[in-house]
């Protein structure tokens, strides 16, 4: 196949309300819808791929100006490129990009676009082993941002109503603010399956505090994620020991690399695999079977995405056939959806609609 060039332009849905982490907040998406066209050079077809390059300015650095501009720069390394395979495709989005959320949106548009001129769905592309399984579905998390305690008690029972039973939630800004947040979690959805995530704010003493919280509170915890900066192997480490659940690396690990010396010091017992920060979902996948060789846990998560960028995770988490935590709910934040197809969606769970690439289209305007 030949690039014939992508195009973006600013993906900015609303949320419904404001998405608040210890180290941010944003209140619609930042994002950039990509366009991806591709030249099968046998029959000169065109075919057309979509991809999401999602920004969260306070974790992935970039926002969405860089995006526009970096995919637009991008045409002058890729367009009239012939492509025969991942190793081109790898060498060529390298030299086009430096950072990894607008990498990651190419690469899922140049894949939907591949998916569709092989007629094969993106999961395949990315090296999905055949299983007979029939359908591909999981169940995801739905996430909790940080805001007034009694607001997420009532945001929780919301959900639960809604058929969730796994709450991200969002902690680290404020110990005591935390501890009110989950007593009034354990007051309204008792057995609640709750997953901490800290975005990195917290020394270990801290979040060995959190634990016991959720422990004394007779709620279970599914896992903690990044409870200390990204750089604090030596806290991560203490936290792993002792948490008697998953400790999940997000922040901590970016690269392969990353994740081997985070391995290594035994820093986390699981990985959280994102297509923005990993650049895209072929080294996202190569990171993931790297994770499950050494025995850890994966979490498939995302930014604060639409569909579009959700269902290119839920290839990537078809491709590595297990995934043993799914954070793949942002969608329904957001005020409304401006894509169709990739995935059904029944309460939390998620199932993977079979097509070629990824199979995301946009919706007809209302
Ligand atoms: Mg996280």
């Amino acid at each position: 196949m030949r690039i014939a060039r992508l195009d973006a332009r600013p993906l900015s849905i609303p949320l419904r309300e404001p998405f608040v982490i210890s180290s941010g907040r944003v209140d619609s998406t930042r994002g950039a819808l990509v366009v991806a066209r591709i030249v099968d050079e046998r029959s000169s077809t065109v075919h057309r791929g979509l991809g999401e390059a999602a920004a969260l300015p306070a974790v992935t650095g970039v926002d969405q100006p860089d995006l526009l501009r970096a995919i637009a720069r991008a045409n002058g390394v890729l367009a009239g490129q012939s492509v025969e395979g991942h190793s081109d495709l790898r060498a060529l989005l390298d030299d086009a990009f430096d950072d990894p959320v607008s990498r990651a949106g190419a690469e899922a548009a140049l894949l939907d676009a591949w998916g569709k001129k092989e007629r094969l769905p993106a999961h395949a592309l990315l090296g999905s082993v055949k299983n007979g399984a029939g359908a591909f579905h999981v169940t995801t998390d739905v996430t909790l941002p940080i805001a007034e305690p009694a607001h997420v008690g009532e945001l929780a029972s919301g959900w639960q109503g809604a058929g969730f039973t796994a709450f991200k939630v969002k902690v680290g800004r404020d110990l005591d603010d935390d501890a009110r947040t989950l007593e009034q979690l354990a007051r309204r959805c008792p057995k609640a399956e709750v997953r901490l995530d800290a975005n990195g704010a917290l020394a270990a003493r801290d979040a060995m505090t959190l634990i016991s919280i959720v422990r004394g509170l007779h709620l279970t915890l599914g896992c903690f994620e990044q409870p200390c900066a990204a750089d604090d192997l030596e806290g991560m480490a203490h936290v792993t020991l002792l948490a008697g659940a998953p400790v999940v690396a997000d922040e901590s690990v970016k690269t392969i690399d990353d994740l081997f010396t985070v391995a290594h010091k035994k820093a986390a017992t699981a990985v959280n695999l994102k297509l923005m920060k990993h650049g895209g979902p072929v080294e996202a996948g190569r990171i993931g079977r790297a994770a499950q060789r050494l025995g850890m846990k994966i979490m498939v998560g995302a930014m604060v995405e639409t569909r579009l960028g959700l269902a290119a995770s839920l290839h990537l988490a078809r491709s590595l056939g297990k995934v043993d935590l799914v954070d793949l709910d942002t969608s329904l934040l957001l005020r409304w959806d401006p894509f169709e197809g990739g995935y059904a969606q029944r309460g939390a769970e998620l199932t993977l609609l079979e097509g070629d690439g990824i199979g995301v289209g946009e919706a007809a305007a209302a």
